[in-house]
């Protein structure tokens, strides 16, 4: 049997995420990261990236989110390419895979807290696999997003999954049915390290540990067995009872609009709201795809600065949607 030669150039489409639950720790002394415990959930609001081989390397940003979006070697997608090439030299040896030309088309809302850039690094490296000749395996392409970011490996996995660790220590989560969402996002972005810092000043955990929160300091957080009951049941009401995010309280501090939108959310008939991450996107749960049709047509009237996005998940993760020759 002959091996198919590569494709020129290969379209994956890779999903954006919302935490259900996103319980953080106080920070390591060392490194900085905050331990996590947190339930991912992949929705079909998507981005698409396509890689094609071409002289020289190179990255155009298409779609309906584009500011914000480095065209450069600063952009996650092309940091992406940039290591999967230096793996391909290590592991494969391969002396030169071909440059590419990378072109993002960007629906996952910029500094949202949906892990948009993380997605387009996932979807780099499963695209550049692709057009250099699949040498790298899934397993090795995981390892290679836990480089890269710790939000990366669940783009490629998508579905539910509990996140440990960093968020990248990943475990799938079962879940019955579909959640149906609204997502409301902000006229402005919130950078995701500033919103940590808040958080930190918030907790305490700025100050450094001392005697009375050394034990709090040393325990990362639990994993959230009740939500993951909950999605267990399939039931929408239980798992909106059970939504929680600790980097709330710090994304209100830098945006307080996001209280009204919250209000508004809770106006229009939203089983729950919560913000998305990091923020500010604001995660709005409906019982149905009709309910949240509802909710978006309500919003649209209460907070019209607001752009609002129906969705549903769990989605899959990165997968090649296109390929050609
Ligand atoms: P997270 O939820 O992982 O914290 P986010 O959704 O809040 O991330 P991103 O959209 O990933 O934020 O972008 C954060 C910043 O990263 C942007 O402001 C931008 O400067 C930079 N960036 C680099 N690459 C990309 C990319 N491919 N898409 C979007 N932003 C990118």
């Amino acid at each position: 049997m002959t091996a198919q030669p590569a494709p020129r150039i290969a379209t994956v489409r890779v999903p954006a995420k919302v935490n259900l639950a996103l319980r953080v720790g106080a920070p390591d002394p060392g490194s900085g990261y905050h331990p996590l415990a947190t339930v991912f959930h992949a929705v079909d609001l998507t981005d698409e990236v396509t890689v094609r081989r071409a002289r020289r390397f190179s990255l155009e940003v298409t779609g309906r989110f584009t500011e914000g979006v480095p065209a450069d070697e600063t952009n996650l997608a092309w940091q992406a390419v940039v290591l999967l090439r230096h793996h391909y030299r290590q592991t494969c040896g391969v002396r030169t895979p071909l440059p590419v030309a990378i072109t993002l088309e960007k629906n996952i809302p910029v500094a949202g807290g949906m892990a948009g850039g993380s997605a387009d690094a996932a979807g780099a490296l499963l695209a550049a696999n692709e057009v250099w000749g699949n040498e790298l395996t899934i397993e090795d392409l995981r390892d290679i997003a836990a480089e890269l970011g710790a939000d990366v490996p669940f783009a490629l996995l998508g579905g539910n999954a509990l996140g440990l660790g960093r968020g990248d220590e990943l475990s799938t989560v079962l879940a019955r049915g579909q959640l149906h969402w609204v997502f409301c996002v902000s006229p402005e972005g919130l950078s995701t390290p500033e919103v940590y810092r808040a958080f930190d000043r918030l907790a305490g955990w700025d100050q450094g540990p001392t005697m009375d929160t050394i034990e709090a300091w040393e325990t990362p957080p639990e994993p959230p067995e009740d939500l993951l009951q909950a999605l267990r049941s399939g039931d929408a009401v239980e798992v909106g009872q059970h939504l929680e995010n600790d980097l709330q309280e710090a994304a209100v501090e830098l945006q307080p609009g996001l209280r009204e939108t919250l209000a508004a959310g809770a106006d229009v008939g939203a089983l729950t709201g919560i913000v998305s991450g990091s923020g500010p996107t604001i995660a709005l749960l409906a019982s149905s795809h009709d309910h949240a049709l509802d909710i978006s047509v309500g919003m649209a009237a209460l907070r019209p600065e607001v752009e609002v996005f129906v969705a549903s998940g769990p989605a899959p993760g990165a997968r090649v949607v296109s390929t050609r020759s």
